[in-house]
Formats: structure tokens, C-alpha cells, sequence
């Protein structure tokens, strides 16, 4: 191991950072006073860390309330459920509602009961499949039950394991489908709800939340830049995501990742001076709630796009380093892989095509070569929006090695005498060899 990855791995620096945002700060709702703390705390942060110019940028965000809430079921027994309503969803009204449960396993399930979902609420019981598939009962599942004349939707928390923890998320309505609330239960209890109408109990729900979607407001991405000694026109980002959701205080998602670029950008100036290139960090702003900070960042930054030779962005937790995706062609993984090997001895050596992040993906389909901080992800959606994503899930160790191998990709990245984004350019050009990553 290198002294300046040994020297990275000794810096506490990182895990003190995060403690402060997580525990001051706590959960930022993009849009929320809370996240505009952030912003402030963030901009003194990046001063702090030796950024030589610290900026803010505005973005226009939906501008979304949870408010009170609470689901009980009222028949055949009554309890309460564990729940919390999905971001962007709409309210109940002061009333609140109640019907009686349809449990669904899948949408397939849905339209073949499709007589029995009008008037009803449907819960969506789905077991967990992997983020990717199980996460669009959360973002659809509203608009596809609403099609055949549910009142409202319950949806299965999206995570593989559970300590009846309720796990929120972003949803979307379909344009021309009645908007109706949707909430989160714990998988606990929607296992019992579906136990209850499978025995045919015809279980009743009586659900009320003061959610509102309140037009639109404006938030801030807040960007950080260490000047690079030679190349200073050219640019390596290096990103998390700032805002979390309201529950828990946004540890691992994505606090960790802003920290995580800050304290790798911080460790270049203090482990043997100015890098070659320019790096700039980026805490982006209302991920969680579209991606919406990186689609601003890509408009205002346009013109300067060629001049962004990569954009790395961590945003899967710190967990223990696992090594790095690449949003590239062939040759840009390669040299990716050449620059992951400064890191290997950390667990983070290995290098694959693959996706880069929610954030800098607006800035990758411009050409920009992307880079995905990964780890190991077991644990990741056990806490993931839910309010079990706090600091005491922090491992010091593994922050401070996911901090080290990100320095260590970025020092490599920045040293190398050929920006990283004309290795594959240059192949494009002589016409040889070059394969298209994705498809
Ligand atoms: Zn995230």
C-alpha cells in the first residue's frame, strides 16, 4: 500500500464529518428548512476542506410536504400499521379514508382481480427481486391500481430484510389517472394483511395523511473546487447526493457519498499538494426526488462539458469497498482498471462496465466518461429510506477505505498524462478496436 493510501486510511476526518451533518443536521428533504441548513453547512464544509472557490447553484424542485400521517387496520382486529407515505404522493384530505384491502402479489394479480379493486385499497405484497424490479410497485403502483378504481395503495416496503421498518421512496402518477395516496407498509405487516385476506377476513384499512405537493420551490447543488496545478482547465468531478429523505438522518444514503467525494478531494491537498487536473465536488441536490440536481447541473454547465475529462459519483453506502462501474467505452474501462489498481490492496481493484450514478448520468450521456463508486451492497437496502439510515450504520474502517479509494482513483485519474476521456476518443478517431460499453 501506498503512503499517501496509508496516510488516507489514518485521517479521521471523514467519519467526524459525516457524524456532524448526520447528527446536526439530520434528514434533508430537498425543499425542507433543513436541507437549506445543509446547503449552508455544506458550502462552510468544502471551505474548511481547502476548496480554493465554493459556489451554490439553483434548481427548481417540487416542493413536497409529508405532514402527520398514520394507517390502522380496523377489521377483523384492529392495530396500527408501520407506515409512511411515499415522496410525491398526495394526501388523504383531513378525513382520512377507509375500505377494505385488496392484497395483490404483482401487477399480473391486479389485472386479473381488476373487479375487485374499485373502492378498494390495494396493497401491492411483492417479495423483493432485486432494487431494480421491486422498486416499480413503489414508483407505478399508484396509477396502475387508480386504472381500476383503488381509493388508495399500500405498498410492500422495498428492502430484503425487515425489523418492521417502513421504507419510503419517491412515486410518480401516470398523467390522466386519478392521483391517489400511496404509503409504504412494513413488510411484517403487509405479510399479515395478506394472511388476513387470504383467510377471508376481508381485512379494512383506515389510512390518513397530510401529504401535500405544494408547486414548486427552489433548492441548491453546491459545488467545491481544488485548482489543478498544471491542467486546470480540465475538470474531474468527483459527487454525492445532499438531500435524503425525511426519516432517519440520510447516513449511508447519501450522506456518506457526499463525504466520502469531499474527503477524497481534501486528501489529494493534504497528502502531497495541488493535483495535476482541477477536482470538483458536487452535493447535489433532490436526487431522491428525480434526479433533479444532475439534470440542472448538465444544463448550466453545458459548454464546459468537454472540458470534464470524468465524473465519479458514490452513492451505495459506505460499506466496504468494492471497486468501480464505468459508464465508458471499452478503452475508458481499461484505463479506468489501470487507475483502480493504486487501490486494490483497499478491495476496490475490481473495474467493470456498468452504471455511473443517478446524479452525473445527465452529464455521461453528453460523453463525459462515468465512474460508479460500488461497495459491498448485502446490508445497503436494510436502512435504505427508512428511518434505520443513521450514523451508528457508519464502520468507521470501511468510510475511511472508501474514502482512500476514491483519493487513490482520483490522484491516478488526475496524474495521468492523457486526460481520461481521449482514451477512448482517440481510439474513436483512429477507428480501431473500440466497442460500445452499453447498449
Ligand atoms: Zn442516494
Amino acid at each position: 500500500m501506498s503512503a499517501a493510501t496509508l496516510a488516507d486510511l489514518a485521517d479521521p476526518w471523514a467519519y467526524r464529518t459525516l457524524g456532524e451533518l448526520c447528527d446536526t443536521i439530520g434528514p434533508r428533504l430537498a425543499g425542507s428548512p433543513a436541507m437549506a441548513r445543509a446547503v449552508a453547512w455544506a458550502q462552510e464544509t468544502m471551505q474548511a476542506a481547502g476548496c480554493d472557490t465554493v459556489w451554490t447553484e439553483p434548481v427548481t424542485i417540487p416542493h413536497w410536504t409529508r405532514g402527520r400521517e398514520w394507517a390502522r387496520c380496523t377489521a377483523p382486529v384492529e392495530f396500527d400499521l408501520v407506515m409512511l407515505g411515499l415522496g410525491l404522493s398526495d394526501g388523504t384530505g383531513p378525513e382520512g379514508l377507509e375500505a377494505e384491502v385488496l392484497a395483490v402479489r404483482d401487477f399480473d394479480e391486479l389485472d386479473a382481480r381488476s373487479a375487485e379493486a374499485a373502492g378498494r385499497i390495494v396493497l401491492f405484497n411483492m417479495e423483493w427481486d432485486g432494487y431494480g424490479p421491486t422498486v416499480q410497485y413503489r414508483s407505478q403502483g399508484a396509477s396502475r391500481a387508480a386504472r381500476h378504481g383503488a381509493v388508495a395503495v399500500l405498498v410492500r416496503s422495498v428492502t430484503a430484510n425487515s425489523l418492521a421498518t417502513p421504507h419510503t421512496g419517491m412515486m410518480r402518477y401516470e398523467e390522466g389517472v386519478p392521483r391517489i395516496p400511496a404509503a409504504a407498509v412494513t413488510v411484517e405487516d403487509a405479510g399479515r394483511l395478506q394472511r388476513l385476506a387470504d383467510a377471508g377476513l376481508q381485512p379494512r384499512v383506515r389510512l390518513m395523511m397530510e401529504a401535500r405537493n405544494r408547486g414548486e420551490t427552489v433548492c441548491h447543488n453546491v459545488i467545491g473546487e481544488i485548482r489543478g496545478a498544471v491542467k486546470p482547465q480540465e475538470i474531474v468531478l468527483v459527487a454525492g447526493h445532499l438531500d435524503s429523505w425525511d426519516v432517519g438522518t440520510g447516513a449511508h444514503d447519501d450522506g456518506a457519498g457526499c463525504v466520502i467525494a469531499l474527503a477524497a478531494a481534501r486528501r489529494l491537498l493534504t497528502g502531497g499538494g495541488r493535483p495535476d487536473r482541477t477536482v470538483r465536488v458536487v452535493f447535489y441536490t433532490a436526487e431522491e426526488i428525480g434526479g433533479i440536481g444532475g439534470t440542472a447541473y448538465r444544463d448550466a454547465h453545458r459548454d464546459e462539458l468537454p472540458r470534464h475529462v470524468a465524473a465519479l459519483e458514490s452513492d451505495s453506502g459506505a460499506f466496504a469497498p468494492a471497486g468501480f462501474t464505468v459508464q465508458g467505452d471499452s478503452l475508458v474501462v481499461a484505463a479506468v482498471a489501470g487507475h483502480a489498481l493504486a487501490v486494490a490492496a483497499l478491495g476496490a481493484g475490481k473495474v467493470s462496465p456498468g452504471w455511473s450514478g443517478v446524479d452525473i448520468g445527465p452529464i455521461c450521456k453528453e460523453g463525459v466518461p462515468g465512474i460508479g463508486h460500488r461497495v459491498d451492497g448485502s446490508r445497503y437496502f436494510d436502512y435504505h429510506h427508512s428511518p434505520a439510515d443513521t450514523f451508528d450504520k457508519i464502520d468507521p474502517g470501511e468510510l475511511a477505505r472508501n474514502v482512500a479509494a476514491v483519493a487513490g482513483l482520483v490522484r491516478s485519474i488526475c496524474a495521468d498524462p492523457v486526460a481520461l476521456r481521449d482514451r477512448g476518443r482517440s481510439a474513436a478517431a483512429a477507428g480501431g478496436g473500440m466497442q460500445p460499453a452499453s447498449r
